[in-house]
């Protein structure tokens, strides 16, 4: 496609990065900017609270492509400026430093920020919040040596950085809301699975409670419950969710709710500009609903899909949601998506206690999402074929053994 037209990328996270190699192994030979707020190359986050944290993932490993690749494949790598302002009717964009920048075809993918909690002593040394390169090696300069560590949020950050401050040696207890970790994301029976996870390594879990503020001087020393406890801390760790950058979509006047608005092909209403990973609510036709994904593998492939959209060609984004989690022992692989409480039941298949099974979430008699702990062999596959497949199962052969898992999938 020969072209004098310029691409521009808001957001040089993983969705930016693989929606400019998708321009250019798709043939678009006109300009791509890439422009992040961040200094550093863009990277991948899922280290930050695992490989990295603990010190055994370099630094050189989380970065999507190396320096070279982007001179290699003239993409203009902006780093450390923000967008600030986008005026769709002159495709103009405006910088932090006060430049502009027009464009032909605009991608949004400014990712997700933490949610901050909003309570006293917040401004206390000793808090820390995770997402960035930043974020996790002062975190891990501040766990490294040991210490009582305070998670506040049972997501998959606190519950990740739980593990890696117990590996560290930290004593460590966890504050949530929720009567079991991961409520929201897989229901209260694998919820409970992580918890016992947890509870076996030595992690003192306090469910059902409200932080209700940080008591220090300077520094963090206790951490404040709604039940009157006082739980003593060196570092706390806050993980209470993210919320998508959406300011530059609402500027502009796009549609914006829980995320930017965009169709199956990423697309938002203005078809000059697209949306994918953490902020974008992209319409999924296998869900008949819109849906926001704040995975690695949805910013991954939603990249590769918004590169090919930008193009013009035939996209339908409609993968079930993936995710993957370490914590101590336990690999575990999740796809799939129901609305909260959106399933009937759930059946396990291999061995709980021992971290070695798969779980099913089935609804209506099919398999609607599934997960494997440990079970590297067949992986997550045989899960997502289930989930395309789409046909009704039989829990009593879902949970036999001896029956192949690929059996099923064609019944
Ligand atoms: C610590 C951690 C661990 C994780 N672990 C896992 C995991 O194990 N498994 C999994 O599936 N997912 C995991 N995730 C989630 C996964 O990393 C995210 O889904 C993914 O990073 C989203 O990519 P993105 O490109 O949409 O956004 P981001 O990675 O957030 O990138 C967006 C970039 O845009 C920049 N930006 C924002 N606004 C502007 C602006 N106005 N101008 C210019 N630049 C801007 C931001 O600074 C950022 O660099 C983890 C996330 C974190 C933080």
């Amino acid at each position: 496609m020969t072209t004098e037209q310029t691409f521009v990328i808001v957001g040089a996270g993983l969705a930016g990065a693989k929606a400019a190699q998708s321009l250019r192994e798709e043939g678009f030979d006109g300009g791509i900017t890439l422009i992040g707020a961040e200094t550093e190359l863009p990277y991948e986050r899922p280290p930050l609270s695992k490989g990295f944290l603990l010190g055994k993932e370099d630094q050189a490993k989380v970065y999507v492509h190396d320096e070279a690749w982007y001179g290699e494949h003239s993409v203009e790598l902006v780093l450390g400026s923000r967008v600030t302002g986008l005026d769709r009717g002159s495709r103009r964009l405006e910088l932090d430093g006060g430049g502009h920048l027009g464009y032909d075809k605009l991608l949004l993918v400014p990712g997700a920020s933490p949610r901050r909690l909003d309570v006293p002593g917040v401004e206390l040394d000793g808090l820390h919040y995770l997402r960035s390169l930043e974020d996790s090696r002062r975190l891990r300069e501040a766990i490294r040596g040991g210490g009582r560590v305070v998670v506040v949020g049972a997501g998959w950050i606190g519950l990740e950085t739980a593990a890696a401050a117990r590996e560290y040696g930290c004593e460590v207890t966890v504050v949530a809301p929720q009567p079991v970790p991961l409520r929201a994301a897989l229901g209260p029976e694998m919820g409970a699975f992580f918890a016992e996870v947890h509870r076996r390594h030595g992690v003192d879990l306090r469910f059902g409670r409200q932080v209700t503020g940080f008591v220090g001087e300077e520094r963090v020393r206790k951490v404040v419950t709604d039940d009157g406890a006082e739980i003593p801390a060196d570092v706390v760790i806050v993980g209470v969710g993210v919320q998508p950058n959406v300011e530059l979509a609402v500027l502009a006047g796009l549609a914006v709710d829980n995320g930017i608005v965009v169709d199956a092909s990423l697309r938002t209403e203005d078809p000059d500009v697209h949306a994918a990973g953490d902020v974008a609510n992209a319409f999924n036709p296998r869900y008949g609903a819109h849906i926001r994904v704040e995975h690695w593998a949805n910013a991954l492939n939603g990249g590769l899909a918004a590169g090919k959209a930008m193009l013009g060609q035939e996209v339908v984004y409609d993968r079930p949601p993936y995710f993957f989690t370490d914590q101590y022992d336990v690999g575990m692989e999740f796809s799939g998506w129901f609305a909260p409480g959106g399933y009937d039941s759930v059946v396990v298949r291999g061995d709980l206690e021992g971290n070695a099974f798969y779980a099913f979430w089935l609804a209506g008699g099919r398999v609607v999402a599934g997960m494997h702990v440990n079970q590297w062999d067949d992986g997550i596959s045989p899960v997502q074929e289930l989930i395309r497949a789409a046909v009704p199962v039989d829990p009593a052969r879902l949970t036999d053994l001896s029956v192949p898992l690929a059996d099923l999938a064609k019944s």
